[in-house]
């Protein structure tokens, strides 16, 4: 009997593997139409200065609507695009984009906020990323100020004096930088210092179980530390409840993002909560 489970079990596992397969085979060919067919969209999200309560950013967050499959989760497919080099066109895609759309609302005498725009690995590793970036400012006319890049610690760890290099020449174009889902990699304070870093992001899996994990409240109130000893901004990600924004204001946190606040919404809907707001 319990051979005959083992079996079937077996069996079952190798079907999902194959479907995970073929599913995957299959979002890689409509990745490579899916920018010409404008499948995809870029949706935004509120960041929210804890001490004034005013919107100060947005992050821009990509989205695709595939014919069949419909929406298609990034965590899904960015990682592909990252793969077979998509995500050069799609990154660049996302950042005229977003760029464009925060000029838009900048000359709609809307509040000025920051942009946020996540960079893949790959992106921050191509030669002419410096180029490219100063490039989109240029034609979308979007004050330097106004754009936020934002890398993972994995991207910084890479090479260390050509990364702060690089870093600095961004820099140099007047943007800010942050760095996106910190904690969850291996970064000193030490190492941090030599980067000139705008704001750190705490990674949603700390905040999601500060309320019952002492060890993720423990490094939620470490990293914040580590902000203020490095005079930069500290982002919290993924705040659901008022619990958790409630742990994060007594730590002095500067700034939040979350469902409490608002999902990710397309320009028009967060065009409208803006005007009203
Ligand atoms: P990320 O940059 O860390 O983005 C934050 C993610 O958390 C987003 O997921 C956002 O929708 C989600 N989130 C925000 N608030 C909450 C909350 O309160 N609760 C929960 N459970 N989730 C929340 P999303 O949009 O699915 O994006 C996932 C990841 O895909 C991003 O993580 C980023 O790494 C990547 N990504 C998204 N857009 C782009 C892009 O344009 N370029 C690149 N390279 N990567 C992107
Ligand atoms: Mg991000
Ligand atoms: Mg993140
Ligand atoms: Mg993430």
């Amino acid at each position: 009997q319990a051979k005959e489970l083992g079996r079937n079990h077996f069996r079952f596992y190798t079907k999902d593997m194959n479907e995970q397969m073929a599913k995957r085979a299959r979002l890689e060919k409509g990745l490579r139409k899916a920018l010409d067919r404008d499948e995809l969209t870029v949706h935004y999200q509120p960041q929210i200065d804890l001490s004034t309560g005013e919107i100060t950013g947005m992050e821009a967050l990509l989205r695709w609507h595939h014919p069949e499959l419909g929406v298609v989760s990034p965590a899904d497919f960015v990682p592909l695009a990252e793969e077979n080099g998509m995500i050069i066109p799609i990154g660049e895609w996302v950042l005229r984009r977003a760029c464009v759309q925060n000029k838009a609302w900048l000359d709609a005498g809307l509040p000025p906020m920051r942009m946020a725009v996540n960079l893949s690995a790959r992106q921050f590793q191509q030669n002419n990323l410096v180029e490219v970036v100063k490039q989109v400012l240029k034609d979308t006319d979007l004050p330097p100020s106004y754009l936020d890049l934002e890398i993972t610690e994995s991207v910084a760890m890479f090479n260390e004096s050509y990364v702060i290099a690089k870093l600095h020449d961004l820099k140099n174009l007047g943007i800010k930088i942050s760095i996106d889902d910190f904690g969850t990699g291996y970064s000193s304070l030490s190492y941090l210092k030599k980067f000139p870093i705008d704001a750190l992001k705490i990674d949603r899996s700390f905040v999601a179980e500060v309320m019952n994990d002492t060890d993720d409240a423990e490094i939620i109130a470490t990293i914040i530390s580590m902000a203020r000893n490095l005079k930069v901004s500290v982002i919290a990600e993924g705040v659901e409840n008022e619990d958790q924004l409630t742990y994060l204001r007594n730590q002095k946190c500067t700034e939040a993002q979350g469902y409490l606040f608002s999902k990710p919404m397309d320009a028009l809907e967060l065009q409208s909560l803006l005007v009203r707001i």
